[in-house]
């Protein structure tokens, strides 16, 4: 195999052009908007990476690795764009998500600093205690600065000669690794790559049955000044409750602090409106104004719309489609931080048939790395 073709230039588009680049294929992207694209999930301020999973231990066994292609992606590109701040995991009962962390760390050897709601409140007292049932820390753990990386990797694509070409894809043929664009040229290779994002339910017959695209809301504020600094050292923050609860991103690297939920949205058009609305924005605030302390005292610096693909226990999809192709999808709300493993696994899967299927299974968080599937990451630190 000599030539690839790869549709989206988002985390996973990028991450796997850059791995089949790597592995001496000569590669070509089609994206459809300006790269990075503010449409596309991936393109934000910030995305986290964290090895609390709850009951996917799957996932969580995947980080360390995803770990390692970070450092061999970031050594090459000469820049780091990560901070690492740790987690703070807070919930109002001793059970569901919180509870099946911490069993899967500790059962994986990862200690968690456990916490009362007082001691919560002594070490951030932007935070209120009331409500705490339980609480761990952990100090791995932090933030990718995604749209930075986004550009890196458009940059270091195009120092190793991998065009991205505008153009919209209106189809495809998997088992002649072609493309159809807009105005009815064909992009071929010797292998397709599918990576869409939530565009890719859209385009692939069968998909939209399993994945489907979800509208997700984010808020950015400003805390007072007298806190901010406090803001600034703080962990990223998951703080569960029976309604799903919100997360917050601290403001680090000269970005707002960002504060979010995870409940899924009913499946929406991904070429529908990108600003939240009022209503939408005091609904993201009713999440955390039991927990932030003067929630009403912050600014808020703007509220937008995300658009992520979502398959119903959040696994990922990375399969083969036809002779010749691999779909990426499904990446939902926790797929930014793996973007550069998975980039790997594919490239060395697509060269080897036997891999095809444990790629899917390890992907889908089913099944542990085959032999072979993460070669690239040997004498990579996690
Ligand atoms: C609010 C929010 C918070 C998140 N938080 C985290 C987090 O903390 N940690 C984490 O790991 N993950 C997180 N995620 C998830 C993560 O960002 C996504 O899983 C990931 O970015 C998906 O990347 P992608 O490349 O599949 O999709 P995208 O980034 O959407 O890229 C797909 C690209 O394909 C292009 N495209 C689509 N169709 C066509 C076509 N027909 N022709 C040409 N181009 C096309 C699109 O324009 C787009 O640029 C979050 C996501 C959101 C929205």
């Amino acid at each position: 195999m000599e030539t690839a073709v790869v549709l989206g230039a988002g985390i996973m588009g990028l991450s796997a052009a850059w791995a089949l680049s790597r592995a001496g294929i000569a590669v070509r992207v089609v994206e459809q908007d300006a790269v990075p694209n503010p449409r596309g999930s991936s393109v934000d301020d910030h995305r986290l990476i964290r090895h609390a999973y709850g009951a996917h231990e799957g996932y969580m066994r995947m980080v360390d690795p995803a770990y390692a292609a970070w450092d061999l992606l970031f050594a090459e590109a000469g820049e780091r764009l990560y901070v690492e701040t740790g987690v703070l995991a807070l919930s109002q009962h001793d059970g569901g998500w919180l509870a099946e962390s911490r069993d899967a760390l500790a059962a994986d050897g990862r200690a968690t600093q456990t916490l009362d709601a007082a001691a919560v409140a002594a070490a951030y007292p932007f935070l209120r205690p009331e409500g705490i049932a339980a609480a761990f820390r952990l100090d791995r753990g932090g933030v990718l600065l995604a749209r930075r990386i986004v550009a890196m990797l458009a940059r270091l694509l195009a120092a190793r000669g991998v065009p991205i070409e505008r153009a919209q894809a209106t189809g495809f043929d998997a088992d002649r690794a072609s493309l159809t664009l807009s105005d009815g040229s064909r992009r071929e290779g010797d292998l397709l790559v599918l990576a869409g994002g939530p565009w890719t339910p859209g385009l692939v017959p069968g998909l939209a049955a399993r994945v489907r695209p979800t509208r997700q809301i984010i808020l950015r504020l400003a805390p007072p000044p007298e806190i901010a600094e406090a803001w600034a050292r703080a962990p990223m923050l998951l703080d569960l409750a029976a309604d799903g609860g919100f997360y917050a991103v601290p403001p680090v690297a000269g970005t707002p602090l960002k504060i979010g939920d995870h409940r899924f949205a009913p499946t929406a058009d991904p070429d529908g409106p990108r600003d939240a609305t009022p209503t939408e924005a005091e609904e993201i605030l009713g999440l955390a104004r039991h927990r932030i302390r003067d929630l009403d005292r912050y600014r808020l610096l703007g509220a937008a719309a995300c658009w992520y693909d979502v398959e119903p226990e959040e696994r990922f999809v990375l399969e083969r489609v036809g002779a010749r192709g691999f779909v990426m999808s499904g990446f939902s709300g926790h797929g930014f931080k793996f973007g550069p493993v998975l980039g790997l696994a594919l490239a060395r899967a697509a060269r080897d048939p036997a891999l095809h299927g444990p790629l899917a299974a390890w992907a889908a968080g089913t099944a542990p790395p085959t032999p072979g599937l993460l070669d690239e990451l040997q004498g990579h630190r996690p």
